[in-house]
């Protein structure tokens, strides 16, 4: 199908007094009609600045550098003011970690998520009023009457985080971008959050990027999935791909570091240790050589190649090129 957004080469830097902080450096991906990407890595990876740039919305000491965003055929960079804000929370909508940053404490939230209507769309009071409704069942938000005049204070973090998403789905969105949205709600409101999620991409046919550095909830709800290290996607294929035929050092360590899926959900089988590089300083080599159980000398000089293993799966590695070693190299197999 087609693409709904395609992202080329973007590259975005904070400019802060010490220097340049490199945070996005040349990431490209499609997102097609209708389908759930997953962007994953650690925090500082560049997820979340890649998806504020989508949204022309960086920190005033955030620019975007190069590369361009299209999204529905028109490179956002180009639009005006007033055309951008036409786009934004209408037709790409975001939701974040956390709900409270976006809802205003003073305003029940009904009457919040009915102004949105009132600045988007030209329906009446009574319509929006009634169109709230119906998004607060759309996400399962019991007595959606009542609801409607409460404040922020008196919803759970889960409840909260429902009506950002009936705030997001308000003008029916082609594009919903969700950075984070269970990490701060404990295991059983984050499987609930994330069904409705899924059930309602399903039901309206939307695309979605789900941002997030747990492995485990993209299972649940992406079909592709591209993997962020250093302000790069060093992997990015199928779900399955990326779990079966996982084809990078760094992905490997996130996927060990998944909560076991029997037992206790915090616990963690390994971390990876060390720490991601400092992007005022990129490494001249691979951004994950510092800390690669299978780094090479060539790792620290030279940067990987991004290799191409099937239609949809590629990965940034030295180890995937034809001459790499056998020896103490988990990817032959795939080369
Ligand atoms: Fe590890 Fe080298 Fe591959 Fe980077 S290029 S992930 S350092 S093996
Ligand atoms: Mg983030």
């Amino acid at each position: 199908s087609a693409n709904i957004l395609e992202v080329e080469d973007l590259h975005t830097s904070f400019f802060t007094r010490k220097g340049e902080v490199k945070a996005v450096r040349g990431v490209s991906f499609d997102l097609a009609e209708g389908e759930t990407l997953g962007i994953v890595g650690e925090s500082g990876s560049g997820k979340s600045v890649t998806a504020m740039s989508i949204m022309q919305l960086l920190a005033h000491s955030g620019r975007i550098v190069g590369g361009s965003v299209r999204f529905d055929g028109d490179d956002l960079a180009t639009l005006s003011d007033r055309q951008l804000r036409a786009v934004r929370g209408a037709r790409i909508a975001m939701i974040f970690q956390d709900p409270m940053s976006s809802l205003n404490p003073l305003i029940p939230v009904g009457k919040q998520v009915r102004e949105l209507l009132d600045t988007h769309t030209d329906m009446t009071k009574a319509q929006a009023k009634e169109r709230v409704l119906e998004l607060f069942r759309m996400v399962r938000i019991s007595e959606p009457e009542r609801r409607y005049s409460s404040y922020p204070h008196e919803f759970s973090g889960g409840m909260r985080q429902r009506v950002m998403i009936a705030m997001a789905l308000a003008c029916e969105p082609d594009v919903l971008i969700a950075d984070e949205p269970t990490t701060a709600l404990d295991v059983t409101i984050q499987d609930q959050i994330l069904r409705i999620l899924r059930r309602l991409q399903a039901e309206l046919g939307m695309s979605v990027i789900f941002i997030t550095h747990d492995l485990g909830v993209v299972a649940e709800v992406c079909s592709r999935v591209a993997v962020m290290y250093g302000g790069q996607i060093i992997e990015e294929g199928t779900l399955e791909e990326i779990y079966t035929k996982t084809a990078h050092p760094y992905t490997l360590g996130l996927l060990n570091s998944r909560p076991r899926i029997d037992g206790d959900r915090d616990e963690r089988l390994e971390s990876i240790p060390g720490t991601p590089p400092d992007l005022m300083f990129p490494p001249r080599g691979c951004a994950f050589a510092d800390r690669c159980a299978f780094a090479r000398q060539i790792c620290q000089t030279t940067p990987p190649e991004v290799t191409q293993l099937s239609e949809t799966h590629t990965s940034r590695c030295h180890l995937l090129s034809p001459d790499a070693p056998i020896e103490n190299n988990p990817f032959t197999e795939l080369r």
